[in-house]
């Protein structure tokens, strides 16, 4: 009798302490900087490094623009919204990618050029903000609904837009919100030449939490097929395809397991390995039939190196019990009790871990930093960092209880400053 297939998942890999080790050495090693950092501005901080996200800027730029004819660079905004964090992209040659009329207004303040504008359910008034920047936004469509009321909104105003289409690349469950499906592009395209006032320029489609390439080259194969059964009138009109964001860090995800300091990683991959598959992909389907250009929405890859939280402990409890000055409001959700990220004394650094609750100061249980810290004690008045904290965290804040924390911007070792609230 055959045996019946079960799926068993993989079991799960245990985080290895070098690669915990290989991470914080950095920051231990600049601990003195980051220490001035608490002592001029007090605590609890996050700490934006220019620096940092400029390299990243750069890596991810380079890794695809060297490997493909003709590219486009475009920050999430949602994924860390701090406009200072936005404004400096903009000096790297990124445009940016926004998913309400508030972003799309930060970005026009901010004086960016080149906009996306993506996501359901855009308002009038959002589309209305849009129509009024035909020069500096793209309108990424969402439905055929979208773009008879953006039609409208354009008619009001005697004006013509650029927009794109959002192409849905995974029907099943909830993401099947997002776009139109495969199956209706062409009608949809018609039905977008018809209404007369929007300028049809090209697709997107977007998939996230990408530990590695597979599932974005997957759909690029199908959206190969699909572009090869659309007409000419079609293809010529095509100037982009935006293939989304979603790039997971290298260093993977990193999370808490029921044995106490024994940590699961979820492994991801370099950016120069998705560059490399994503264009070979994008080479072989796409570019033999339309020559147009290549965007990227980029943006818990940008920013979540680039952005550390500093806190305080305020009161030792026990030995094995501490709190801290900064509550879970910091990160808007109860990140830290799924999620793992070392927590570095930097009063008292060591390259050892010590069992111990490193808890916040709002009034519910639900409010953890982590179950452990590097250093060689903890005592009061210690200053903790939480490094690379920079991607939905900051976006997520929430004035809870607890004050939302100061920005601080380092933009090298010996300049760091303030930002106005
Ligand atoms: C959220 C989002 C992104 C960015 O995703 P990351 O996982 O932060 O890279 C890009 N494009 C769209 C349409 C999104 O909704």
């Amino acid at each position: 009798m055959p045996t019946a297939k079960t799926q068993i998942p993989p079991p799960p890999l245990f985080l290895s302490r070098e690669k915990v080790v290989e991470f914080i050495n950095p920051y231990l090693k600049n601990k003195g900087v980051y220490l001035d950092i608490a002592k001029a501005f007090g605590s609890p901080l996050y700490v934006l490094e220019t620096d940092v996200l400029a390299r990243k800027a750069d890596q991810f730029r380079a890794a695809f623009s060297h490997r493909l004819p003709e590219t486009a660079f475009f920050y999430a905004m949602k994924s860390n919204n701090l406009p200072h964090l936005s404004g400096h992209l903009l000096k790297h040659g990124f445009g940016l990618d926004v998913s309400s009329g508030v972003e799309l207004s930060v970005a026009l303040e901010l004086g960016a050029s080149s906009i996306i504008f993506s996501g359901p359910g855009k308002t009038i008034q959002e589309l209305a903000l849009a129509a009024r920047h035909p020069d500096r936004v793209v309108i990424l469509l969402d439905s055929i609904g979208e773009a008879k009321r953006l039609t409208s909104v354009l008619e009001e105003r005697q004006t013509r837009m650029p927009v794109g289409l959002r192409l849905n690349n995974n029907p099943e469950g909830l993401w099947r919100k997002f776009g139109v499906l495969p199956e209706h592009l062409l009608s949809a395209f018609k039905e977008i030449e018809t209404l007369g006032r929007l300028d049809f320029q090209g697709l997107q489609f977007h998939s996230s939490w990408n530990l590695n390439p597979d599932r974005q080259t997957t759909f690029i194969k199908k959206l190969g097929e699909i572009l090869s059964s659309m007409p000419k009138q079609f293809l010529d009109a095509v100037k982009f395809i935006d293939i989304g964001g979603g790039y997971w860090p290298a260093q993977g995800e990193w999370l808490l397991s029921n044995m106490p300091q024994n940590y699961i990683i979820d492994p991801g991959v370099s950016i120069d390995l998705f560059a490399k598959e994503l264009s070979s992909a994008i080479k072989a389907h796409i570019l033999p039939l339309t020559q147009c250009r290549i965007c990227f929405e980029p943006g818990r890859w940008i920013c979540n190196d680039a952005m550390h939280i500093l806190i305080q402990v305020v009161d030792c409890k026990e030995k094995d019990l501490v709190i801290t000055d900064a509550g879970g409001n910091t990160v808007g959700w109860e990140r830290y009790e799924t999620d793992y990220c070392p927590v570095l004394n930097l009063t008292r650094p060591s390259l050892s871990e010590k069992k111990c609750r490193i808890l916040g100061s709002l009034c519910t249980p639900h409010d953890v930093w982590g179950y452990a810290y590097f250093g060689s004690g903890i005592k009061e008045n210690d200053i903790l960092m939480i490094p690379a904290q920079g991607a939905y965290t900051y976006s997520l804040r929430q004035q809870f209880i607890k004050p939302i924390p100061r920005v601080a911007v380092k933009e090298s070792s010996n300049r760091y400053f303030l930002l106005p609230e």
